[in-house]
């Protein structure tokens, strides 16, 4: 089918869904999620045959993805998050002031690009479809080729979903395509109003071209590159080494590395301790379990990356698991110095695999530099005692610069999916470092606002109806009620 056709029927489907009401709209995702969940079992098979990823770790990701459904269906249901604001007239101010009122409303029809690395929560219906349609916009998935079987059956059960509650037909739309014509065709296309996506930076950037040389440019949110640094500071480097490492190996090495948490950069002072640290966690990497990735692109690009990184100037090797002999992919631990990582542009790129190069600082100018020199993150991470927090608060404010995540003492990886959750950060991050795509906010990437001035409450969105039918918390002439 053409592109222009599906824009089209998405362009008509969004003049009705946008009408729908948000309890009916909840009822859709509550349906989706229902949808999915009964054809788990056929799911999590499918996504294993496709992505060598285990069904331990695949079943975890359909919960999550029902559970972003839930999450987004409750903050519609509870309607708040439309940040409606009224100002009443003052007819008799001078000049008089009129009734203006304000919402946030659905952009239009929005194209997602399902992701390789979660064949559930962050392709099909995952978190960016869930947020779209919870908006009131419409969708035009663009399924990975990594996974499409997977792709077309979370499809089919949004299809089921769409039929059971009575939605506009083409709500949801799915197109499949092993190469980028189709998906720059959907961001050049001019009924489309936004794009979400997660993936290479070099994948992110392409479409951020294609959508800035469109006669209506149009907002990318795309989550790209991200190495998630972590400093270790002395006194927790002297009191929690084993424990530290264990922790850390685990987080390096899951699923094989390939989250966008990944801690790919871990930064510490020279000393004893971290000699002691580095020492167990080369060891704990070591002892992994090399796996299969993704796919063999993803897989490629890891082991000529890893070689590459390798043959840098003043990088090692601290510790590494067996070259296997089939064709996993296996996990490293490099090490490099304060110096050579300034000088050095290489180092500081992503590579995407279960791999994390150990900067060590001879001081703490020095640290700092290493800090200031790097690009956008989606997380970083303190690792201190009591102690050190202390002891290091300019180089933890500095940190809070970096990212949009800033963790204390714990890796990071695993990204809670609830309201606050900030899973965004300055370029090359993300495109756009005031959205996140995990958690409820992710939902205002879809939405613009949009002020009445001068209607009767017959001509008003519910929301900004007088008698308030939703019972919603607004902010009514500078006061905040229900
Ligand atoms: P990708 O190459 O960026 O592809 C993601 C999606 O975008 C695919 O559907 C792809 O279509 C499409 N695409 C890429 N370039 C395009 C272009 N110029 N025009 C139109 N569409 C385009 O990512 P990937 O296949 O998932 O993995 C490749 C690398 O991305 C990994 O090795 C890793 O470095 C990185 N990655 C990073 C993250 C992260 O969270 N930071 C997540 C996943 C992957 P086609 O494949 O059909 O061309």
């Amino acid at each position: 089918m053409q592109i222009d056709q599906i824009m089209q029927q998405s362009a008509s489907a969004f003049e009705a869904y946008k009408q729908v009401k948000p309890a009916q709209r909840a009822a859709f995702l509550e349906a989706i999620a229902a949808e999915i969940e009964k054809q788990r079992e056929i799911l999590v098979q499918t996504a294993g045959e496709e992505t060598n990823l285990p069904a331990a770790r695949l079943n975890g990701e359909i919960t999550r993805t029902t559970t972003q459904l839930q999450l987004f269906a409750n903050l519609i249901k509870e309607g708040s998050w439309v940040d409606a604001v009224i100002d009443t007239a003052k007819p008799d101010s001078t000049p008089a002031k009129p009734d203006i009122r304000r919402m946030l409303l659905p952009v239009g029809p929005v194209v997602v690009f399902g992701a390789s690395n979660f064949p559930f929560a962050f392709s099909t219906a995952g978190g960016d479809t869930a947020s779209v349609l919870a908006a009131g916009a419409t969708v035009v998935i663009k399924g990975h080729p990594a996974h499409p079987r997977t792709s077309l059956l979370a499809f089919t059960a949004m299809q089921q979903a769409i039929s059971k509650t009575n939605m506009p037909e083409f709500t949801v739309q799915h197109v499949a395509d092993a190469g980028i014509t189709l998906g720059k065709e959907l961001v050049l296309h001019p009924l489309t109003t936004g794009v979400g996506f997660t993936g290479s930076l070099q994948g992110g950037k392409a479409l951020m071209g294609y959508a800035s040389q469109r006669e209506t440019p149009i907002p990318v949110f795309a989550e790209m590159s991200s190495i998630n640094p972590v400093v270790f500071f002395p006194d927790a480097l002297k009191s929690q080494a084993p424990q530290l490492a264990q922790t850390f190996a685990a987080s390096i090495t899951l699923g094989m590395g390939q989250f966008c948490t990944n801690p790919g950069l871990l930064i510490a002072l020279e000393s004893e301790a971290l000699e002691n640290f580095l020492h167990l966690l080369g060891a704990a990497i070591a002892s992994s379990v090399p796996q299969k990735m993704l796919h063999t692109g993803i897989q490629q690009a890891y082991v000529k990356g890893r070689a590459h990184m390798l043959s840098q100037e003043a990088v090692t090797l601290v510790g590494e698991t067996e070259k296997p002999v089939g064709e996993e992919a296996w996990p490293a631990l490099v090490r490099s110095t304060g110096t050579a990582f300034l000088a050095n542009q290489v180092l500081k790129e992503e590579l995407f695999g279960p791999y994390s190069l150990v900067v060590t600082c001879k001081d703490k100018a020095e640290l700092i530099a290493v800090l200031k020199s790097l690009k956008g993150q989606l997380t970083t991470t303190v690792i201190g005692t009591e102690t050190d927090t202390a002891q290091w608060q300019d180089v933890i404010a500095l940190q809070s610069t970096l990212a949009g995540r800033i963790i204390l003492n714990q890796p990071p990886t695993g990204v809670e999916v609830c309201s606050a959750m900030v899973h965004g950060g300055p370029f090359p991050a993300t495109s756009d470092q005031r959205f996140t795509s995990v958690g409820t906010s992710a939902i205002k990437r879809w939405v613009r606002p949009v002020c009445f001035q001068n209607f009767p409450d017959s001509l008003l969105p519910d929301a900004l109806k007088k008698d308030n039918p939703q019972g919603i918390w607004r902010m009514v002439d500078n006061q905040f009620s229900r």
